[in-house]
């Protein structure tokens, strides 16, 4: 069908461009900017994928949000959710 074709290139063109995410510097941890939830790196492929329909890697993650090889996991979150 031309529609799913359609969809299917339309998600094609969105990997990798413009990714709905963002990082907060202070605490170097990845926040969704449609969701507005921080995603402990652990969790932002999936998240990307299962709302939002993007496919991508964690390295095309980091590498997009500039913060090498580094970003708060899901036990470091716990840990600073707890703390706060
Ligand atoms: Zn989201």
């Amino acid at each position: 069908m031309d529609l799913d074709e359609e969809s299917t290139n339309l998600a094609t063109r969105e990997y990798s461009t413009a990714l709905p995410i963002t990082v907060d510097e202070r605490y170097n941890l990845i926040v969704c900017k449609e969701c507005r939830i921080g995603l402990p790196s652990d969790w932002v492929v999936a998240h990307l994928k299962e709302h939002h329909g993007v496919r991508t890697i964690i390295k095309e993650v980091l590498t997009l949000l500039g913060v090498g090889d580094y970003a708060m996991t899901l036990a470091e979150a716990e840990n600073w959710i707890q703390n706060m």
